[in-house]
């Protein structure tokens, strides 16, 4: 037997010495000291106080003075990020510090709870980015409305206008509850499960905007509805409730914890419980206080609820809900009962419950203006509604159109070019906010994506397949890439003469529902801005080509 020399027998005992585990920042086991420079500056200050400065001291002095913890920290908890200054390549994105990336204009994002919008409140918003934000408004797969070029100075009356109609920016970005997702026929939809636009304002007013929950790890993504067609897409939250039938046939909610999708993308987990609606809140807060107190603080990318999941398991976190926060057991529950290849959109027009009709319509890639969303609020006031909504693909549903106005009504949207009847690519298609005003991004997406629907609707005219193409602008996710069946991932690429040009990294095949998948990078597989409409339709055209009968893209 060889005789190790002791000095290679020190280095092996050293190498399987178990490493003691470093802290991630968990409050309940202690970690109350910040770990990281986030994590001070939100215990220096809660991101809610910076609304007092902003009101009496930033909007009067100017954007100069303000402290750039605020301006780079807390100013998000009440949706204001620096947009992006204009003419800085996507090239320096990753090497220039923030302050010489932003502009010193805002992007500002207004929560829209459950989607829901009278026409007092679309009328604000469109007045509000004509007035203040140069015309531009974007409808996000958030169900939000972002507006852009606001100044600090503004802001102040801005909000004033806002509250005035019952809306609010509010914890819309920051390690804070962010917009509660819900389905935007709530309470129309001839077949929802149950309407739950009681329960998601239960849940903003009891603890949107509370001190309780505005120092979380990071952002947090809720969903609560009863659509029978899963459109809040409660897979990829950090807390959905999904109306099911309960166990003794009365409407509740399945509770499903950390999904998130960006670098590490993860599907939520069904905890199997059962929750009245009545409990819907208490849970709320319970899930969202496990998040407070055991999620990781010491690494920002891992600060999000999917990677305590991860860990503990679904069990563990029932187990924790239940005894050290609610206090009770909650029944098992039931799953809620998915198809194949459902379509989770409201595009078109459709009958509601009462007899009256909705119709769901498409701006191009989220893509609005404040005249346009003013024109929409004239439309439906024409055709005896009060009522719009978003939705998280990026589009608009009026509701409440009478039999005979539903003509009309859709000549209108179609002749403001708000198609009811699209493409697959128009329906389907989305863009994050991209170069144009983020800070993060690498390549263009809102324009790009809206020239890749005109291609393709010219190139594929009769393309008979629901077809999801999401843009996004860098490595994460805000437009979904990872469940789209072709998702692009903005980056540098290098073209055909060896420059570094702006393009995309293609994920293949994602999808949610019954076949739940991330979509497959398949390594190499690149393509450059300008050649994207030729690859996608090659993609497409051998999709149709080698299909099997009935087989849709992601199969
Ligand atoms: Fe910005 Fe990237 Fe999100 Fe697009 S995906 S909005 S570029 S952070």
């Amino acid at each position: 037997m060889p005789v190790e020399s002791s000095t290679q027998s020190s280095t092996d005992s050293q190498t399987k010495r178990p490493r003691p585990r470093r802290g991630e920042g968990q409050w309940a086991l202690g970690y109350r000291e910040p770990l990281n420079k986030n994590e001070e500056n939100k215990k220096n200050d809660d991101g809610l106080n910076v609304r007092r400065r902003i009101i009496d001291i930033y909007s009067k002095t100017g954007f100069d003075t303000i402290d750039p913890a605020d301006l780079r920290g807390r100013f998000r908890w009440f949706g204001l990020y620096t947009q992006r200054a204009p003419g800085i390549d996507g090239g320096r994105t990753a090497v220039l510090e923030p302050e010489d990336l932003e502009d010193r204009y805002f992007m500002l994002r207004i929560r829209i709870d459950g989607g829901q919008l009278n026409l007092e409140q679309l009328r604000t918003i469109a007045e509000i980015s004509t007035t203040y934000g140069r015309d531009v408004a974007d409808v996000t797969d958030r169900q939000n409305v972002q507006l852009h070029w606001i100044r600090i100075e503004d802001v102040p009356e801005i909000w004033e206008r806002l509250e005035a109609v019952g809306l609010s920016t509010t914890e819309a970005c920051g390690d804070a509850p962010r917009v509660i997702l819900g389905c935007p026929l709530a309470g129309v939809a001839a077949d929802e499960v149950l309407d739950a636009t009681p329960q998601i304002e239960q849940v903003y007013t009891e603890h949107i905007g509370s001190p309780e929950f505005s120092n979380l790890p990071r952002k947090y993504k809720s969903s609560i509805s009863g659509c029978s067609h899963y459109c809040t897409n409660h897979e990829v939250n950090d807390i959905s409730f999904v109306g099911v039938s309960g166990p003794d046939g009365t409407p509740g909610y399945d509770v499903w914890v950390g999904g998130a999708l960006s670098t590490n993308p993860m599907f939520g987990q069904r905890l199997g419980a059962f929750v009245r609606p009545d409990q819907v809140s208490q849970v709320w807060a319970g899930v969202t206080a496990i998040f407070r107190d055991y999620g990781y603080r010491r690494l920002r990318h891992r600060a999000r609820l999917k990677f305590l999941l991860k860990d503990w398991g679904a069990a563990k976190f029932r187990e924790v809900l239940e005894k050290e926060y609610l206090g009770f057991s909650l029944p098992d529950g039931p799953e809620p009962p998915m198809e194949p290849n459902m379509r989770r959109d409201h595009v078109g027009v459709h009958p509601q419950r009462d007899g009256n009709y909705y119709i769901g319509f498409t701006p191009r890639v989220g893509r609005v203006s404040g005249r346009t969303l003013a024109h929409i609020a004239d439309i439906a006031e024409a055709h005896g509604s009060n009522r719009v909504r978003t939705t998280a693909d990026q589009k608009m549903v009026l509701l409440d159109v009478a039999p005979e106005q539903i003509e009309s009504a859709t000549t209108a949207l179609e002749n403001a070019d708000l198609e009811v009847n699209p493409s697959s690519f128009r329906r389907q298609t989305m863009a994050c906010t991209g170069i144009e005003f983020c800070k993060l991004a690498i390549v263009e997406t809102k324009q790009r994506g809206a020239d890749l629907i005109a291609e393709l609707e010219r190139r594929l005219p009769d393309f008979p397949e629901p077809i999801t193409v999401n843009l996004n602008g860098c490595p994460n996710s805000c437009a979904r890439i990872q469940v789209a069946d072709i998702g692009l991932k903005g980056q540098l690429v290098t073209d055909a003469n060896g420059q570094q040009v702006e393009g995309y990294q293609v994920h293949l095949g994602g999808g949610m529902g019954l076949n739940a998948r991330f979509g497959r990078k398949v390594r190499g597989l690149k393509t450059t801005a300008e050649e994207l409409p030729d690859y996608v339709e090659r993609v497409l055209r051998r999709f149709l080509d080698q299909r099997a009968d009935g087989e849709a893209f992601a199969t």
